[in-house]
């Protein structure tokens, strides 16, 4: 984990280690980025609550909230945000599978 996930962009207000970007074209109006360790901790907190501690991924095993991965549904890289309701709780073997290439078993 390092000390800062992301960095803040332009000149859009960061709140609590938070920044709310707008975005017109987001059905929320805007995106939001943890640009702290200490926001995004705090997120997977929230996260680990919403769950009841059980991974919201394909397992849905119960892991301790110190091992709990906020995994993002739409990635960063498309658009996604740091928001709640674009992140589930995982536990870190299904973070893991979510981000391999999966290859799609073929019947000869
Ligand atoms: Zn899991």
């Amino acid at each position: 984990m390092g000390v800062v996930r992301r960095k803040a962009v332009g000149k859009y207000p960061v709140v609590d280690g938070v920044q709310r970007i707008p975005d017109a074209a987001h059905p929320r109006g805007f995106r939001e980025y943890c640009v702290t360790q200490k926001a995004w901790d705090r997120r997977r907190e929230e996260l680990a609550q919403r769950a009841n501690n059980r991974c919201e991924g394909i397992c849905k095993r119960w892991i301790p909230p110190v091992q709990g991965d906020g995994m993002h549904i739409l990635s960063t890289g498309a658009g996604g945000d740091d928001a709640l309701d674009n992140l589930l709780y995982g536990c870190r073997d299904c973070h893991r599978y979510a981000h391999q290439p999966k290859a799609v078993p073929r019947k000869s």
